[in-house]
């Protein structure tokens, strides 16, 4: 049996068939899930801004956002970007999920997020987020591992070139591709240790817009990976045994900390992060006890630590940002699996807020 997208001959036909005059934008939102969904609906001309793109709606008691019995839930536009799958005007949306009584729906973070970043906003954080993930094939094996065994241990993998120690690289590529596209911004990718995991990564982008951009980065990769019959897991430790986990390392700097002398205010911000170890944890993705053990470049989550250059504290300092004496800072804590805007949010709340003794 030929399956239906084997057959891009006969489509490519109906997608060059002029849209006279109409965009496509396809809404996407956040799930129970923390997956994305989309739906799509025809505008009838290219919006100048976000504010011309009309609210819309979904059954959220099809996506364990809503009871049956009240399922409407609406979805506020707050960003949009060219789409680079049907291109010409049309556009993806990004939006927030409201509920019909006109509070925000349970697993709309982003409207917290946004209040926290404008209370902050002439600190002007800067965040950039390693988005590391796994692939699997369509029964759910990882992709290209040898069926009924292992490949050979970790070691040649990261950043490996050449058969058998690289894998996937045209999906990589086509998402890179497609995040450019549609305005993302991408800053680069990396083969990661365990074979058939990678790493992009988004940034810098300041305050409500790191939360923005990775959500449409991930949504971007699911869409590509889609095509290629690949899945796609955010999963912190997707497979047990001696194979790194997957993290959401995020990079934070203030205005302060980006000028000389700059590493007075990074030495305040650990401090202040060392007090919020447990309620930061709570926010930074689920499983991640399973990967933050301690091995595999990462420290244990009972303790706060920092260390320049060092891959097993919780906060690392970068060496040249220690040399030069300013820059910036990689909390390595946060699982692949974060909201980012949980993250970024309780990082502005802790470094740029006053914590109590
Ligand atoms: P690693 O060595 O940890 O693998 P990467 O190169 O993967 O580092 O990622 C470093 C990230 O730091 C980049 O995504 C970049 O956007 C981000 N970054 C660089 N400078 C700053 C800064 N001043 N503030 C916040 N993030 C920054
Ligand atoms: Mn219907
Ligand atoms: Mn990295
Ligand atoms: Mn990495
Ligand atoms: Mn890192």
């Amino acid at each position: 049996m030929v399956s239906i997208t084997e057959n891009t001959a006969i489509l490519s036909k109906y997608l060059d068939l002029p849209q006279r005059g109409k965009v496509l934008a396809e809404y996407v939102w956040i799930d129970s899930e923390g997956s994305t969904r989309s739906k799509c609906k025809t505008l009838s001309k290219v919006p100048s801004s976000v504010d011309e793109l009309p609210e819309w709606n979904f059954d959220g008691s099809s996506t364990g956002q809503a009871p049956g019995h009240d399922s409407d839930v609406y979805l506020r536009p707050v960003a949009f970007y060219p789409d680079p799958f049907r291109k010409g005007d049309n556009i993806i949306v990004l939006t927030e999920c409201w509920n019909n009584d006109g509070t925000p729906n349970k697993y709309n973070h982003r409207h917290e997020c946004a209040k926290l970043m404008k209370a902050h906003q002439d600190e002007e954080v800067w965040f950039g987020l390693e988005q590391e993930y796994t692939l699997f094939d369509e029964f759910d094996y990882p992709y290209a591992w040898p069926k009924g065994g292992f490949p050979a241990p970790q070691g040649p993998y990261y950043c490996g070139v050449g058969t058998g120690k690289v894998y996937a690289r045209d999906v990589i590529e086509a998402h890179y591709r497609a995040c450019l596209y549609s305005g993302v911004c991408i800053s680069g990718i990396n083969a990661e240790v365990m074979p058939s995991q990678w790493e992009f990564q988004v940034g810098p982008c300041n305050g409500i817009n790191m939360g923005d951009e990775l959500w449409m980065a991930r949504y971007l990769l699911q869409r590509v990976a889609e095509e290629f019959g690949v899945k796609i897991s955010f999963h912190p430790k997707p497979l047990k045994g001696d194979w790194n986990g997957a993290g959401c390392h995020t990079n934070v700097s203030t205005k302060s900390m980006r000028v000389p002398g700059g590493m007075k205010s990074i030495e305040d911000a650990l401090s202040k992060l060392a007090k919020r170890h447990k309620e930061h944890m709570l926010l930074y993705g689920s499983d991640n006890d399973q990967r933050l053990t301690g091995k595999h470049e990462t420290a244990a989550m009972e303790a706060f630590s920092s260390g320049v250059a060092n891959r097993g504290a919780s906060v690392r300092i970068p060496r040249s940002v220690a040399k030069e004496g300013y820059g910036y800072f990689e909390d390595r804590r946060p699982a692949s699996n974060i909201d980012p805007y949980l993250v970024t949010g309780i990082m502005v709340e802790t470094i740029c807020g006053s914590i109590p003794d």
